[in-house]
């Protein structure tokens, strides 16, 4: 074998290693190590006041049961109707409030956690800063990374219980715990908040796989593109031409619509999630053109690729080549998308992650 091939083979090699131990989660320490719940549950008492019987409640319930439904030991649990609501009272609480100490004027969102002498975790209260122009609604129009002019509430929450699981600010991938309101799903209308492969990951690490538990695969039109401190930034993912360059823009629209040729090749960027207990994981993924936003097994069949993804960091790619129809109309928006695990070879804990979309119009 000469040195050129070996240094192929080594460069594979690492490669292969690479992608089986990525990740980038980061844990809250105590004594130098990773804290936890000792009884592998957290559950937290929602104040009466903050959380009665109606949409708001409904949608803290919906995010403490899609943190239950990650595939670590770490049940999730809540208690409604919390009367009396305090800092370091040997209860885990969420509630809302304007002022709280030095922080909660400048933070959205704040999560305070007291340890044992043994550094388990003792308490985790969750306050939200009811300052913020938060709304509950999964309306994608009405939310901020859609344009819209809330804050999405599902999505904070979601980050903040995060913290009171045990995970700490996450900057170099895409992930919840870095970027709460830019790491959403969405296909049609509803905008979905969801904890995300890298923080499955890292309560998986923490507290071990849990046998039973579901898989999960998702896809999605966001990405990490940078970072701000401690905190991932994400953007929208693009489409490309053969060369790489990102295409132009139709200027003045809301979401990303890209201007394309009947007839062209064009590379499709998303991100790709296994968010699910069996890693690594194979899959279908099937690529589709569509008159609107919801991409489905219904629209225009464009081809199908396999994906193998390792539970760890999301894979965002561009390495997928579809040939624009040359039937469409011209100056028409059109949606392409993808759809993973499309053939439904396996059954997953939720099946509405598992397609997104990205606009086109036809020149
Ligand atoms: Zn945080």
């Amino acid at each position: 074998m000469n040195a050129s091939r070996l240094n192929q083979l080594l460069a594979a090699l690492f490669l292969a290693s690479m992608t089986q131990q990525a990740f980038a989660y980061t844990t809250i320490k105590c004594g130098g190590s990773s804290t936890k719940w000792s009884g592998n549950n957290y559950t937290v008492r929602a104040s009466s006041v903050g959380f009665p019987v109606g949409p708001w409640r409904d949608a803290l319930s919906s995010v403490i049961s899609h943190w239950n439904g990650n595939p670590s030991n770490l049940s999730f649990g809540v208690v409604w109707n919390e009367p009396a609501v305090a800092a370091n009272n040997n209860e885990n609480e969420a509630w809302w409030e304007a002022n709280n100490g030095p922080n909660i004027g400048t933070y959205p969102a704040v999560t305070y956690v007291w340890f044992k002498s043994d550094c388990a975790l003792k308490e985790a209260d969750v306050i939200f800063n009811n300052s913020v122009a938060y709304h509950y609604t999964t309306s994608k129009t009405s939310l901020w990374p859609y344009g819209g002019a809330n804050r999405p509430f599902q999505t904070t929450a979601m980050h903040e219980f995060g913290h009171a699981a045990g995970l700490a600010h996450t900057a170099n991938t895409y992930n919840i715990m870095g970027s709460d309101w830019t790491h959403i799903h969405a296909n049609g209308a509803t905008a979905t908040a969801y904890s995300g492969e890298d923080a499955n990951n890292g309560l998986v690490a923490v507290y071990g796989l849990w046998a039973g538990g579901p898989e999960d695969l998702g896809v999605v039109h966001w990405k990490h593109i940078g970072s701000s401190g401690e905190y991932s930034t994400h953007g929208r993912t693009r489409i490309l031409n053969t060369s790489n360059i990102e295409l132009t823009k139709v200027a003045g629209t809301t979401e990303p619509v890209y201007r394309v040729n009947k007839g062209q090749t064009i590379k499709l960027e998303l991100t790709y999630e296994n968010l699910g207990k069996t890693s690594p994981l194979a899959a279908k993924v099937g690529y589709y053109l569509s008159s609107n936003d919801i991409i489905s097994v219904a629209d225009r069949f464009l081809g199908e690729g396999n994906v193998t993804l390792y539970r760890g960091v999301p894979d965002t790619t561009f390495n997928t080549f579809l040939v624009i129809p040359s039937d469409l109309v011209s100056g028409q928006t059109y949606w392409v998308g993808a759809i993973i695990d499309y053939n439904n070879a396996y059954s997953e804990r939720s099946e509405t992650n598992n397609a997104t979309y990205i606009g086109i119009r036809v020149n």
